[in-house]
């Protein structure tokens, strides 16, 4: 297949850049070694995160197509390039959380590790200067981030993504404990639109504590200076690797 060269960039985010194509519902997503945390308060560099968190990502896309979930993925282009479809990115984050941790810990006193009932669904409003505040149905209908349709649609999507992945990585030995997801609208701009999951699954936007050891194998090594934060993406990419 011919190779879709990248053109003007059109966002630079904290570690990915989007470059439009010739193609106009294309995009070429190229995926940075910078990593941030705290509201970009800490920042430094993973080595080689850029082609873990791609090829990480291209897999567990691929798996959700599989599956049923409409993703905006469309092929690797690259160490650090994948080719995706153009959306226009509905600004709400989903959490969806299956072991408390992080966010959830801080802000309900909880301990790190109790093991929820039910995935609990989490909803920021993307926004930096207000620091992605927690928000509900309610003000994503009031202030119409999403319609009554795409909000049933991202949620439902969300519990697949999360009864996929859960599964997934089980059989390699890994708890999937949380994760940041978000979605958008295909064609960008478009009258009649459909959902996709866009963004990226990687170790930057999950927990992933190894089943056995429990040893955190995610950006939390980064986040709070555990050591060995590369050997966490490679063993993340390692495991997926080696699932049939
Ligand atoms: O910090 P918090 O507990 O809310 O994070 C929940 C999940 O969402 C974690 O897996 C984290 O990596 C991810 N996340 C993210 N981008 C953010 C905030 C959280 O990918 N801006």
């Amino acid at each position: 297949m011919k190779t879709l060269q990248k053109q003007d960039k059109i966002y630079e985010g904290k570690a990915k850049i989007l470059y439009t194509t010739k193609r106009p519902k294309l995009l070429v997503q190229y995926f940075k070694d910078d990593a941030t945390a705290f509201d970009a308060t800490k920042r430094g560099t993973i080595v080689e995160k850029g082609i873990y968190n791609n090829k990480i990502s291209q897999r567990l896309f691929e798996l959700l197509k599989k599956e049923g979930v409409p993703t905006h993925f469309v092929r690797l282009l690259s160490d650090r390039e994948m080719l995706v479809k153009k959306i226009e990115i509905v600004p709400v984050e989903v959490t969806v959380r299956n072991i408390v941790a992080g966010g959830m810990s801080k802000m309900l006193g909880l301990e790190e590790g109790i093991v929820l009932e039910r995935p609990v669904l989490e909803y920021h409003y993307k926004n930096d200067s207000l620091h992605d505040p927690l928000i509900n149905d309610d003000h994503i209908l009031a202030l119409k981030l999403a319609t009554p349709k795409e909000l049933a649609k991202i949620k439902k999507l969300s519990h697949k993504v999360n009864d996929v992945l859960r599964k997934f990585f089980a059989e390699i030995g890994i708890t999937l404990v949380d994760f940041k997801l978000e979605f958008g609208r295909y064609p960008a701009g478009a009258p009649k639109t459909t959902i996709l999951l866009g963004d990226e699954i990687s170790p930057d936007t999950c927990r992933f504590w190894d089943s056995a050891t429990k040893e955190k194998l995610d950006k939390d090594r980064f986040r709070r200076d555990l050591g060995n934060v590369e050997e966490a993406y490679k063993e993340i990419f390692r495991r997926i690797s080696s699932h049939a």
